[in-house]
């Protein structure tokens, strides 16, 4: 039996109805290069979100497969409880590097776990359990942005504000309060319409109003608030949903006057997305906790990071009956091969691929994309760093969405595949985000196929 036939029977994908998946055709991949993906048949496509926002240097990159192929020819896996390995440290130290820029890191930690999630899901549970340890116990609530997405573990889901993905689930949940995301026109201190062409960012007025909330929130539970917990500059899965410049940098200043930890969710923005090493650099700001997943590995191997401030580590110092250790961890935590992957992205990251370079190219990337306000159905395009979003409304005028039943994005990003795109789209959002390696010409290839496959399922 062939690989679709075996899926269509035995696998469940995720986010994903199977019945439809089961009516249809399944495109299956079987190899890339670089920002080109390959299917069964013979086709290739850009790889335009980066195999959901994990990749960052392209398929089959040498440095990377050379650094996996010579782990592998030692140790694939040993366990990180109770041993450590030669591989795992050395990750960690060039990490906190690159994240405190500092040549010399003091006092931070890195926790290894495998994803996204799971590197929200043990910060979340080391701030609970610091605050017991600190003589701070009254302080278990949790701030959140409103619209954000942090994974779908448990905890991860109980500071994440998506009716459709966790209503669901909210009787496991353990809430968090939410505060108002400033992200674009949506936001409703926001009633002005952007002017036609312009960036929604520039044209809102609603970012201090929204900074105001936060304070509110803090206030509002006084002793009772623990951490604040975000998506720096870019909420991902809310829409590629983007923060004026200088917001994260307020929250943070909010958050530190009250004693309240900030808690950052890089799993998407870390690792040069947004045209910094990480977000929060933009703005010049240290959370207390950043979780990482996804580029870690430049998108090679499931591996995740949960750093962790001096004081928070602090908080677990004791003797061994004093029973501070953080119970928690996971089988492959500092796995070999991820460690060795992570280790050749970062150092693609300094040499090949730099920030200059991702500027660049996403500057490029968002030029092309202007040519999106030429059709009347695009309520918004922004970009930020190798990050565009294309947001598609009903009607510009009154920023009504198309009813969700239509699937307008998903039927967008569907037709670009004729075009050469796989992408996917986040509701009516439209997402270009490839690989730092892609050129130009594959960069104009995007737009051309999202434009395309735009026209096509929204007529001008
Ligand atoms: C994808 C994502 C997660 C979850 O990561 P997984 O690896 O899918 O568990 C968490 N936070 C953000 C911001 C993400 O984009």
């Amino acid at each position: 039996m062939d690989s679709t036939e075996l899926d269509k029977r035995h696998v469940w994908h995720p986010f994903t109805q199977m019945r439809g998946w089961n009516a249809g055709t399944p495109l299956v991949i079987v190899e890339a290069d670089g920002a080109v993906l390959r299917d069964a048949e013979g086709r290739e496509y850009l790889d335009g979100n980066s195999s959901i926002w994990t990749n960052l240097h392209g398929h089959r990159r040498p440095e990377i497969d050379a650094a996996i192929r010579g782990q592998l020819g030692r140790v694939a896996h040993t366990s990180f409880l109770g041993l450590t390995n030669d591989v795992a440290p050395q990750f960690a130290f060039e990490l906190l590097r690159a994240f405190t820029q500092d040549d010399a890191p003091e006092g931070w930690r890195v926790f290894y776990s495998d994803d996204g999630s799971t590197a929200v899901e043990a910060g979340l549970k080391m701030i609970h359990q610091a605050r017991q340890q600190r003589g701070e116990g009254e302080r278990r609530k949790f701030v959140s942005l409103g619209a954000g997405y942090h994974g779908d573990t448990v905890g991860a889901m109980s500071v994440g504000h998506s009716a459709l993905f966790h209503g669901t689930y909210r009787g496991l949940m353990f809430g968090s309060r939410e505060v108002m995301s400033p992200a674009c026109y949506r936001c409703p201190f926001n009633r002005a319409v952007p002017e036609r062409g312009t960036d929604a960012r520039l044209s809102r007025k609603c970012e201090w109003e929204c900074v105001g909330e936060v304070a509110k929130a803090l206030d509002d539970l006084g002793d009772a608030a623990s951490a604040f917990v975000m998506e720096p500059r870019v909420q991902g899965a809310a829409g590629m949903t983007m923060h004026a410049h200088g917001y994260l940098a307020r929250v943070a200043a909010l958050c530190r006057e009250r004693g309240v930890w900030l808690m950052l969710d890089e799993v998407m923005t870390g690792f040069g997305r947004t045209g910094a090493m990480f977000a929060c650099q933009h703005e010049g700001v240290m959370p207390d906790v950043l979780a990482l997943g996804k580029g870690i590995t430049g998108g090679y191997l499931p591996l995740a990071a949960t750093v962790a401030s001096a004081e928070i580590f602090e908080a677990f110092d004791g003797e061994h009956s004093e029973w501070r250790t953080f119970f928690h961890g996971h089988s492959y935590s500092g796995n070999q091969l991820g460690c060795a992957a992570a280790l050749a992205s970062l150092r693609l990251l300094e040499t090949v691929h730099p920030m200059a370079h991702v500027r660049a190219r996403g500057e490029k990337l968002c030029a092309l994309a202007q040519r999106f306000w030429e059709h009347p159905n695009v309520g918004d395009v922004r970009c930020e760093g190798m990050i565009c979003a294309i947001e598609i409304v009903e009607d510009f005028a009154t920023r009504r969405c198309f009813s969700a039943e239509q699937r307008v994005g998903f039927r967008v990003s569907e037709a670009a595949r004729a075009h050469g795109l796989i992408t996917r789209c986040v509701g009516d959002v439209l997402v270009l985000m490839p690989p730092y390696c892609v050129s130009e010409q594959q960069l104009a290839q995007a737009v051309d196929a999202q434009w395309r496959a735009l026209a096509e399922v929204v007529p001008e």
